[in-house]
């Protein structure tokens, strides 16, 4: 977990009570075990990094060799949850507010990437455009929004 405070920083107090709960549907399995040499954001000639899914969800992954991209959701598990300002650079001299900014320190710490899909395995995906510590919980997958035309009727607002 990340507890360093920089110059100039603010935390506030997290509430006990969630208000959501969130299942975790994998693991991500990339070559970052320390945070210093996790790129800040994953870039699609990156390494490849293994996703490997859960059970029951497995069967989840069924038609998403289809698309050449994705989107990812993961769950940044190793940071404070309680920074409202942040001194990203550390040197005591800009500050952003959280929302702000796509720190992995945030209320809620979700991070998204899109990745391009390497290839699809029993149970598990291989992606390159990760950013994130090896063993990640990983919370979603969705077709990239580019790529993906959807699959149920039109709807009157969608013109
Ligand atoms: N691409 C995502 C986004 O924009 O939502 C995440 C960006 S975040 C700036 C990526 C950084 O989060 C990494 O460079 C690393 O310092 C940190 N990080 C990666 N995995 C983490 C984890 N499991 N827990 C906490 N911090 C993590």
């Amino acid at each position: 977990m990340e507890t360093r405070l920089r110059a100039g920083e603010v935390v506030t107090e997290t509430p006990e009570a969630h208000d959501a709960g969130l299942l975790f549907i994998g693991r991500i399995c990339t070559p970052w075990t320390r945070r210093e040499d996790c790129p800040r954001q994953g870039r699609l000639d990156g390494p490849d990094c293994r996703i490997e899914v859960f059970e029951p969800w497995q069967a989840a992954l069924e038609g998403i060799g289809a698309y050449a991209h994705l989107e990812l959701l993961y769950w940044l598990d190793r940071s404070r949850r309680d920074l409202v300002r942040q001194n990203p650079k550390g040197d005591g001299t800009r500050y952003f507010g959280t929302f702000a900014l796509r720190s992995p320190q945030r209320p809620n710490p979700i991070g998204t990437s899109q990745v391009r899909l390497v290839a699809v395995e029993p149970g598990a995906l291989v992606v390159r455009g990760l950013d994130c510590l090896d063993g990640t919980p990983l919370i979603d997958i969705k077709p990239d929004r580019c790529e993906f035309t959807p699959k149920a009727p039109m709807k009157p607002a969608d013109g």
